[in-house]
């Protein structure tokens, strides 16, 4: 398969005809079944704190948004959803919080130890920016992957939506620290947003070329969508940027781009895309590139606090519910539901 230059990765996101796109769904589609076939691998997800010591300018958790009730869940609620994961049949549950302290290196790596003990499950966590050492604490304690999205390749735009931790005066790379992640042994995921106000159509071609060069494992993209109590809701893109919008379409270019660039990688169908359409978001995604699905697994009394953007999909439904909604919508675009692990199938781990 060529490789797409730049150029043309612009040209295809900025590409509106049904009728040439239909063809750039049709090579996603195919290149998907090739590459990691039908089945769909579900990732059980717990949302274990929204407590943050950051303030992202996109992100709901943000610290300064007071008006969040915070929450944090106990290492034995998280023990019982990674059994509910186990009873599911998933082979993954992915853990998630805002960068909270409380969650120390040694209680997170208690928590991993006693999922692994428990249950034959990977373990991917999504802990924000942590330091070196309880990375490899946690890698050490049985976690299989890391997930950390880089947001934007446009390293002056991240700057400005993400300040640096409190009492450091830089920015933290992320793509240094997934590079540090792979070398402790984590299959890594990273992942963007898609129109942050001031991304270029240049900036998502460009986030498309460092999903390539990072060879990475898994790869989110989901819209950004706005949340009323953070900085980027008073925000209206310059004039002089030429904006990518925050739209449904553009995720499914995005979603499709992704598979053509990466095409061994894991790629879920996000819950974001599944917040701009309820009723098809999900399939579309998987239709269109996509082979991961991420069913909720987080306790109904906590869900809707997790609220990093509004109006979140599926914050009512219960594990169960949302178990049997997703299984019903792999099976209703005739695909199966992912058996074991669904590890990474990069070009270099075969060799491994
Ligand atoms: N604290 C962790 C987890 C953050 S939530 C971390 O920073 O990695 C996971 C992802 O949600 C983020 O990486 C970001 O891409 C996405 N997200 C946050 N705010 C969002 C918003 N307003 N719209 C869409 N996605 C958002």
């Amino acid at each position: 398969m060529n490789i797409m230059e730049h150029a043309e990765l612009e040209r295809w996101l900025r590409e509106e005809r049904p009728e040439v796109l239909e063809e750039l769904w049709r090579r996603a589609d195919a290149i998907r079944r090739e590459m990691v076939g039908d089945e769909v691998h579900l990732r059980g997800l717990i949302e274990i704190s929204n407590h943050c010591a950051r303030q992202c300018h996109y992100c709901g958790l943000r610290a300064g948004n007071r008006d969040l009730t915070r929450y944090r869940m106990s290492a034995d609620e998280i023990l019982e959803c990674a059994r509910a994961a186990a009873r599911f049949g998933y082979g993954t549950v992915v853990m998630q919080a805002g960068e909270d302290a409380a969650l120390t290196g040694a209680w997170v790596a208690d928590v991993v130890r006693r999922i692994k003990a428990e249950v034959d499950l990977a373990v991917t966590l999504s802990l924000g920016e942590r330091s070196l050492d309880e990375l490899a604490l946690w890698k050490e304690a049985g976690a299989d992957r890391y997930l950390l999205r880089f947001e934007t390749s446009n390293a002056e735009l991240f700057s400005r939506i993400h300040p640096p931790k409190a009492g450091s005066a830089t920015v933290v790379d992320r793509v240094a620290q997934l590079q540090a992640m792979r070398s402790l042994g984590y299959e890594i995921g990273s992942g963007v947003m898609i129109g942050i106000p001031g991304q270029s159509y240049a900036d998502l071609a460009r986030d498309l070329e460092l999903f390539r060069e990072l060879d990475l494992d898994m790869i989110g993209v989901g819209p950004f969508l706005t949340h009323p109590a953070t900085p980027l809701a008073a925000i209206s893109p310059n004039a002089g940027v030429d904006q990518a919008p925050a739209t449904e379409l553009m995720t499914y270019k995005m979603v499709a781009l992704t598979r053509l660039c990466c095409p061994r990688a894991n790629l879920p169908s996000t819950t974001a895309l599944a917040t701009l359409n309820l009723a098809r978001g999900r399939e579309f995604g998987l239709l269109r590139g996509a082979n991961v699905v991420m069913p909720n697994l987080t306790p109904p009394k906590y869900r809707a606090l997790y609220e990093i953007y509004p109006a979140k999909a599926c914050v009512r439904e219960t594990a169960e519910q949302c178990h049997g909604c997703l299984r019903r919508r792999i099976e209703s675009i005739g695909r199966r539901v992912g058996q074991g692990r669904g590890s990474a199938l990069r070009k270099t781990s075969e060799f491994r």
